[in-house]
């Protein structure tokens, strides 16, 4: 990552301090911004190397150094969300007096814009196949990766499966919702990064239970394509086998969703996987909210992941509705049909008042995601109403 000319304002550059008892070493950043949260704080201790990364907006603070004594796994992360104030904890090994932090390293104490270095991918494709575009990448630039440990795999469907990775001990990370990972493995000598929206274990998860600081677990929800690059290889992993992950990246921010009366979800296949966690932060945060609707476009029945669950859900909870689109139905359905069009939008976006604030969350193939964003501008709603989730 390079230092960039146009750093904002030096009184807004965060700054760190450290400080010592005989059992713990605290270090402490001052963000200088308010409405910091857990998930802005991501915390990596490997092989006596200590960094921390602090996404403050479009930028990043980072600390980056060769600790001069060792330490324990169990790192404690506490966020002032007021003041902005991060306090890392850490806790020696030896209950011995520092004389310094540690040596520094790649970047240590920079402070640089986050979006134009991270996540840029730096070989990049778009391979056409019928019908459709996919988009290769192949390496991404910036990313910090750390080794994850594949806990479980069940089945989700016929080709999907969901996944659980567990974090190392010495790593604080938690990903925003509506934000992907890149997970990072060497196929027949060639690095293949390809990227995932985490999960929920399922959709009864309390959310807030869900992502408390110390959640050290990362479900990933993945069709596997048999002809495909990446997938048939990482359903190869067995338990106890590592993948790197990356940090989390993305556009969607949780403001969306405040102050939100009516939420729509548009997903196609996998294209779901944001919906997730935006569907159970929704209903468990947003107090105004009267109503979230998913429309979820399948080719078959038998391809609709977690039905049950959803089923569940609406009956269970009278503010959720869930209608299937089957593009490749057998004879016995007797649900809506065909592919993503203006009829059926139009009737599925209805506001239920006229001023009614609203969100509509698109995510699917890249030409499933741009259809629907063409049309829902057709039927007048804005672009802050509308989050498409593209590549
Ligand atoms: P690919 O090699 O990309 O192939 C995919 C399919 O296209 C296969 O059927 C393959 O046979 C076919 N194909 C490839 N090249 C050609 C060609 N030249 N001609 C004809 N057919 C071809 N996926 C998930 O399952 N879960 C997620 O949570 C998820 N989140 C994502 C988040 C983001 C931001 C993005 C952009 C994508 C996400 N994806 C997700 C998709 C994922 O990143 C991969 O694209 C997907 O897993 C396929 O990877 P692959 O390398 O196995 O297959
Ligand atoms: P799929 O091939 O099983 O298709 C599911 C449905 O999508 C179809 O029934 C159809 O209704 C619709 N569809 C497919 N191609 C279409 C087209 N060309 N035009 C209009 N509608 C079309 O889907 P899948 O294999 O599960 O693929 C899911 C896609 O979602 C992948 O391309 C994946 O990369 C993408 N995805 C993106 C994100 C993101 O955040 N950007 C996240 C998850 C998945």
């Amino acid at each position: 990552k390079s230092q960039v000319p146009d750093l904002p304002a030096k009184e807004i550059s965060p700054s760190y301090d450290w400080f010592q008892t005989e059992s713990l070493v605290t270090i402490v950043i001052y963000t200088k911004q308010k409405d910091m949260d857990s998930e802005s704080v991501i915390v990596d201790y490997q092989d006596g190397c200590f960094r921390a990364e602090i996404v403050i907006k479009d930028y990043s603070y980072l600390l980056h150094t060769e600790l001069s004594h060792e330490i324990q796994e169990d790192i404690t992360v506490h966020v002032a969300e007021k003041t902005g104030k991060v306090e890392i904890v850490l806790k020696k090994k030896d209950n011995v007096s520092w004389k310094y932090l540690g040596h520094p390293l790649e970047n240590h104490n920079s402070f640089t814009t986050h979006r134009e270095t991270v996540g840029k991918p730096l070989k990049t494709t778009w391979t056409s196949i019928p019908g459709n575009y996919i988009y290769v990448s192949l390496e991404v630039e910036g990313l910090y990766y750390r080794k994850c440990q594949l806990i479980s795999k069940v089945d989700v469907t016929h080709d999907t499966k969901l996944y659980c990775l567990m974090l190392p001990p010495g790593t604080h990370l938690q990903v925003p919702i509506g934000h992907h990972v890149y997970l990072k493995q060497t196929v027949t000598g060639t690095e293949i990064v390809k990227p995932y929206t985490p999960v929920l274990e399922t959709l009864h998860s309390n959310l807030k239970e869900s992502l408390h600081p110390n959640n050290k677990y990362i479900y990933i929800m993945i069709k596997i394509y048999h002809t495909g690059l990446f997938t048939p290889y990482f359903n190869c992993l067995q338990i106890g086998d590592c993948v790197s992950l990356s940090n989390p990246e993305g556009t969607f921010k949780k403001s969306q969703l405040q102050e939100l009366e009516e939420l729509f979800l548009v997903a196609a296949g996998t294209g779901f996987t944001p919906m997730i966690k935006i569907l159970n932060y929704a209903l468990t945060n947003i107090t105004n909210l009267r109503k979230v609707k998913l429309m979820f476009f399948n080719k078959t029945e038998g391809d609709i992941l977690w039905r049950n669950q959803l089923e569940q859900l609406a009956d269970k909870e009278r503010r959720f509705e869930v209608e299937f689109v089957l593009s490749e139905p057998t004879c016995e359905w007797t649900g809506k049909q065909g592919r993503i069009s203006l009829p059926l939008l139009s009737e599925f976006v209805k506001r239920s008042l006229e001023d009614s604030r609203v969100l509509i969350c698109i995510c699917g193939p890249a030409l499933f995601t741009e259809q629907g964003i063409r049309l829902l501008k057709d039927l007048n709603f804005s672009q802050e109403e509308v989050h498409g989730f593209t590549a």
